[in-house]
């Protein structure tokens, strides 16, 4: 098949966070059961461009409708780590991607439904004709509009869309303006509740209700989110929306990269191990210390590697903190927040704790140090509020880094927990699991961990290697969308 990916993250060129991973992974996982992917991203200027190999234009003149008129576009391609990347690059005054930032501008809604458009325009001015065309959360939740409403009258009436939702908590919400933007136009027709209208603000138009209404297929990331969208709300105003499309609606879990995150190979640390060689892991400890540095001791590492922010549980992840210390356990954060009074908190954290030999906090973006945290740590953390699928804890369990989770969402799918989970065999557990989203449920969880570390050692390493043992690659993801797949192509 040929499927093109529409999303506003590749993983590590543009990475905001598991987004930019799936993208790339699932591209990859695509490529090597034999099916052909391009990928379509916006050029921001704040992207890794050491990332991209051979970029070069590939469309000199696109001429995007817009508003009215046009917006005259470059379209690039190379390769980010031998995945074939277009980037669309808009040259007009509101430069939609020269921002210095991925997300988080006023008029993102008008930002990501020119880009909707411009790939499809793209699509359509290039003769790329696609089996399917895959998008991404709300950025591109007006994808298949525009191709049902418009591109499928220009020779693309048998294009098929997969949508899949990462995050309901941000939708995209936007005025008319959006509607005359894209040429999609007629207001009273989209503002439907069938269609595009908001399910609680009836003057507004909702992306990714859009992108629900309009694909023909539309999944989450992991089984137990699906259920909880359904069920719950969590889905933040779009559970009547699924239940309408319940038929073309699912769960899929994410996998992680296992090139990218292996530890028998990683170039981001310091010594490589494997299950047959875990005692190595223990080196990767002493190095993070010294690079960081914390003190050297025979102490248990925990860790937290994730944004800092109301789904990720930030009070309970600022708790963990100060329950491991007062545990004699060490601590690393590595963490980035948007939100300024979450940013300011953290810093101010930093500075309190700096003179502490057995914390450190890192806060920002380094993907480099975050391999090396997850071959260091002993523990990792992951206390969300909610949790559409979560990678470090997969990512945590490649690396013998036994999690510490609250049993919502893709947690529930993925950690089992170590005395109590009753639905896998004690050698198939390889975790601890909390569910109260409270402090005290926390540190029955955290304090199980560290209390296994460090009375039983044996045993700890024991359900480290059964994490191990899991696969959470994107062989069994990348089966099931290609399942899906071949289902749509043939409706
Ligand atoms: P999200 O809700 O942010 O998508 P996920 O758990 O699905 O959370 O994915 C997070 C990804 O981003 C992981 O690959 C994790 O290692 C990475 N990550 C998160 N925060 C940071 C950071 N501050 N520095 C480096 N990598 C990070």
């Amino acid at each position: 098949m040929y499927i093109v990916q529409i999303a506003s993250e590749c993983a590590p060129v543009i990475k905001a966070g598991g987004l930019g991973d799936v993208i790339y992974g699932l591209s990859r996982e695509l490529e090597i059961r034999g099916h052909c992917v391009e990928i379509i991203v916006p050029m921001y200027d704040c992207m890794r461009y050491d990332q991209i190999w051979g970029l070069h234009d590939a469309y000199r003149d696109l001429w995007v409708p817009w508003e009215g008129g046009a917006v005259h576009c470059s379209v690039f391609c190379g390769w980010v780590h031998g995945r074939l990347c277009f980037f669309i690059q808009p040259h007009s005054g509101q430069n939609y991607f020269n921002r210095g930032h991925y997300y988080g501008a006023l008029d993102d809604h008008m930002r990501f439904a020119f880009f909707s458009k411009a790939a499809m325009e793209f699509l359509h001015r290039s003769n790329k004709r696609p089996d399917i065309i895959h998008c991404h959360d709300w950025q591109t939740g007006l994808v298949p509009v525009l191709l049902y409403e418009i591109y499928r009258h220009h020779g693309m009436g048998t294009q098929r869309v997969c949508y899949t939702i990462h995050n309901f908590k941000h939708q995209g919400i936007a005025g008319p303006n959006v509607l005359w933007a894209t040429g999609l136009n007629n207001d009273a027709y989209y503002y439907h509740y069938d269609r595009l209208q908001d399910n609680f603000n009836p003057a507004a138009i909702n992306f990714m209700k859009a992108g629900i209404v309009y694909s023909n297929y539309v999944n989450t990331v992991s089984p137990h989110h699906a259920w909880e969208a359904r069920y719950s709300d969590i889905s933040c105003g779009l559970g009547h929306t699924l239940e309408i499309h319940q038929g073309k609606f699912g769960g899929i879990l994410n996998g992680i990269d296992y090139e990218v995150w292996n530890p028998e190979i990683d170039p981001l640390i310091a010594f490589h191990y494997g299950s047959e060689t875990f005692s190595e892991k223990a080196k990767n400890k002493k190095a993070l210390r010294e690079r960081l540095p914390l003190r050297e001791e025979d102490k248990p590492l925990v860790c937290f590697i994730g944004r800092l922010d109301d789904q990720k549980g930030v009070h309970l992840v600022h708790h963990s903190i100060y329950y491991a210390l007062g545990r004699g356990a060490q601590f690393v954060l590595l963490g980035s927040a948007t939100e300024p009074g979450i940013n300011q908190w953290f810093w101010h954290e930093k500075q309190h704790l700096n003179s502490n030999p057995d914390v450190h906090f890192e806060l920002g973006f380094n993907e480099e140090l975050a391999h090396l945290i997850y071959a260091a740590a002993d523990i990792i953390v992951v206390p969300s509020n909610y949790e559409p699928c979560g990678l470090t804890q997969m990512i945590g369990l490649r690396y013998g880094t036994v999690p510490v989770v609250r049993g919502v969402g893709g947690l529930v799918n993925t950690v089992f927990d170590w005395d109590y989970d009753t639905e896998h065999l004690p050698e198939e557990r390889n975790g601890f699991v909390f569910y109260q989203p409270d402090q005290y449920a926390l540190e029955t969880a955290l304090g199980r961990a560290i209390t296994l570390y460090e009375k039983e050692p044996a045993t700890f390493r024991e359900l480290a290697l059964q994490g191990m043992a899991y696969d959470y690659s994107w062989n069994h993801p990348g089966e099931k969308y290609v399942g899906i797949y071949e289902h749509i192509r043939h409706k």
